[in-house]
């Protein structure tokens, strides 16, 4: 007997189903893309429960007839080509007419679908790829699908899905990666009955403030560079973000045609355009969108994989590079600086051009008592958690360049210090034994460390009323992150109220941050926590602690008196770690008598 026979079509989608659709995210690129494709001006999505009960997609595009829409469901059933040479000529997201098929196999779908020359529109049933109704009906023109219980079918698949909160941030990923290319549509997203994103059409740049909203000022219109080439071989335009806006959490986009798309090998272009420009582990944020002719990308890979292979990528890099470079030149960044020294150059940080006209940090340090320095704190074990290199290190971090291992930062009477600024960057100090560099950020920042972290300890942080309340808008993906680390954010001195989805009215500020944006320093704070995920109640306490001492520190670049830089490193001295950051940055470097004279 012969055993080798065709699998039925249902077993076949399902099996196609689970490469093309692998959560409910998968599903809705899907289904807007075929909207997109659709021509339509307006695309709305409807979601429950994360897309796993409800998925609705709803365009005004061009709809299909009946034969159409029931031809859809097939496997290999498209539109947008008809033969191989077509694959080289896309100018559609869709191609192989696998998606609706694998949905259809995996879930309810219903569709309404309507042309604009049918009086009467098509309603279609169709669940685990059987047809269970037809029917003529009176609807809108366009497409409405709606796609109900997914994975009903496939338990294992069901399993296999993360919480609604971690579905959900996929969807916006996939949400956020189709709106930054589409600003000439409007795109409504509405999960759980809550209108969750209203974005009208406009520009690019419109569109980019209008998706990160005021949480991320940075990425402002006004925050942007505009970068704009056009040759032969490649158009670019997009936008790159100031370097001082850089961050450790950046929104980084390139698209290809309308497309978006990972480039490790162009974003080692921008990043090589940067060079020298960034501080610590900070990256900038860019939107960068390429048009060229279809037949030099293949984005004939697998469908939820998203990179495209250029043909000309190696002229394209040096194009991509001095386009960028250029653009931070025309900012009045890159002729001030020495591209030689790669990676060595000093970049001032924000302010530093500024007139120095804002107080000394003191005045608003109301915390600051000089009869009663700050304790040392209980909990000195931070070191061991942040992996730092404790004993032998490049540096001559002052415990190990003394035989007579000292316990104080300096040995000195603290009424003759006699402390000295060099490039307003790094207090000198001399002493017996050498000459003492302290790095005034650093320094001010551990002493405000300790402090935080009493205050979450204690839950007194000293709250400073803000005049002029601020809104910081995190956005809906991250909200439930702000929501775990409330309450420490009051304890140190945020007051801080939920206005609407994703958004907070910050009303009070804590004492210690001065000048310092409170912004900044509470997005800093969610970027630390949001980075590391699930971690003990102490660790997540460092790291809040260390953010929020990080963002209210003096700055580099701003000048200091006497009694200033006295005053940190006496309260430095009372503190029991002074030589590195918890993330393991050096604070004071002793360079011994010996090492000086050895120079000479
Ligand atoms: P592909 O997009 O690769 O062609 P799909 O399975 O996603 O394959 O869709 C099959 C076909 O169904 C499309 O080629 C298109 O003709 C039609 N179609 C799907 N969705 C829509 C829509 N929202 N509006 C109009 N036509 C659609
Ligand atoms: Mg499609």
């Amino acid at each position: 007997m012969d055993i080798v026979h065709l699998l039925p079509d249902s077993v076949a989608n399902q099996i196609a189903a689970g490469e093309v659709i692998q959560r409910p995210a998968s599903c809705l690129k899907e289904l807007v893309e075929n909207s997109l494709d659709a021509g339509a001006s307006h695309i709305q999505i409807i979601l429950r429960d994360a897309g796993r009960t409800l998925l609705q997609v709803i365009d005004d595009g061009t709809g299909m007839s009946t034969t159409d829409a029931r031809m859809a469901f097939e496997r290999h059933a498209t539109s947008k080509i008809s033969n191989a040479a077509d694959l080289f000529q896309l100018h559609t997201m869709g191609f192989r007419g696998e998606a609706l098929a694998s949905i259809c196999a995996v879930a309810t779908v219903e569709v309404q679908t309507r042309r604009e020359e049918d009086e009467l529109g098509t309603l279609l049933e169709i669940s685990g790829s059987d047809v269970i109704r037809q029917e003529p009906v009176q609807c809108a023109k366009g497409t409405n699908m709606r796609v109900k219980n997914l994975f009903f079918n496939v338990p294992a698949r069901r399993r296999f899905l993360k919480t609604d909160q971690t579905e959900m941030r996929n969807i916006y990923t996939e949400f956020a990666r189709i709106v930054l290319v589409n600003p000439q549509v409007r795109f409504t997203l509405i999960s759980q009955d809550e209108v969750v994103y209203d974005l009208k059409a406009g520009s690019d740049k419109q569109r980019i403030e209008a998706y990160f909203g005021h949480s991320q000022r940075h990425l402002y219109s006004s925050q942007l560079i505009d970068i704009h080439i056009d040759t032969e071989l490649v158009n670019i335009h997009g936008f790159i973000g100031k370097p001082e806006n850089a961050s450790r959490n950046p929104q980084q986009f390139f698209f290809v045609n309308r497309r978006f798309m990972k480039h490790p090998y162009f974003h080692k272009a921008i990043m090589t355009a940067y060079q020298g420009l960034l501080h610590n582990d900070t990256t900038p944020s860019y939107f960068i969108y390429f048009t060229l002719p279809p037949e030099s990308i293949d984005v004939n890979i697998h469908p939820t994989k998203t990179e495209v292979k250029f043909a000309d990528e190696q002229l394209i890099f040096p194009i991509l590079l001095s386009t960028v470079r250029e653009a931070l030149g025309k900012y009045n960044i890159i002729p001030s600086l020495d591209f030689d020294t790669t990676g060595k150059i000093e970049m001032p940080l924000q302010g530093q051009n500024k007139s120095f006209s804002t107080p000394a940090f003191l005045q608003h340090d109301k915390t600051y008592n000089p009869f009663h320095p700050p304790q040392p704190s209980v909990d000195s074990h931070w070191k061991s958690l942040y992996d730092i290199p404790q004993t032998k290190n490049e540096y001559n971090v002052i415990h190990n360049s003394d035989n007579t291992p000292s316990t104080a930062l300096f040995e000195t009477e603290s009424d003759s210090v006699h402390p000295y600024q060099l490039n307003n960057r790094y207090i000198v100090l001399p002493q017996a034994n050498g000459l003492l560099l302290i790095d005034q950020h650093r320094a001010h920042a551990l002493v405000l460390y300790e402090q935080c972290l009493k205050r979450l300890k204690d839950h007194n942080g000293e709250v400073q009323q803000l005049l002029f309340p601020e809104i910081w808008d995190v956005g809906v993906a991250d909200e439930y992150i702000v929501d775990s680390i409330t309450d420490y954010l009051h304890s140190l001195g945020f007051e801080l109220n939920r206005l609407t989805r994703g958004s907070y009215n910050i009303s009070g500020v804590p004492a210690i941050l001065g000048n310092q944006s409170p912004l900044s320093a509470l997005q800093q704070i969610l970027d630390s926590v949001r980075e590391i995920g699930n971690i003990a109640q102490d660790e997540r306490e460092r790291r809040i602690a260390w953010s929020m001492a990080d963002s209210s520190a003096i700055p580099y670049g701003k000048s200091l008196t006497q009694n200033e830089m006295t005053t940190i490193l006496t309260q430095l001295n009372s503190q029991g770690e002074y030589n590195r950051t918890p993330n393991g940055k050096p604070v004071s470097i002793l360079f011994s008598n010996e090492q000086i004279n050895s120079l000479f």
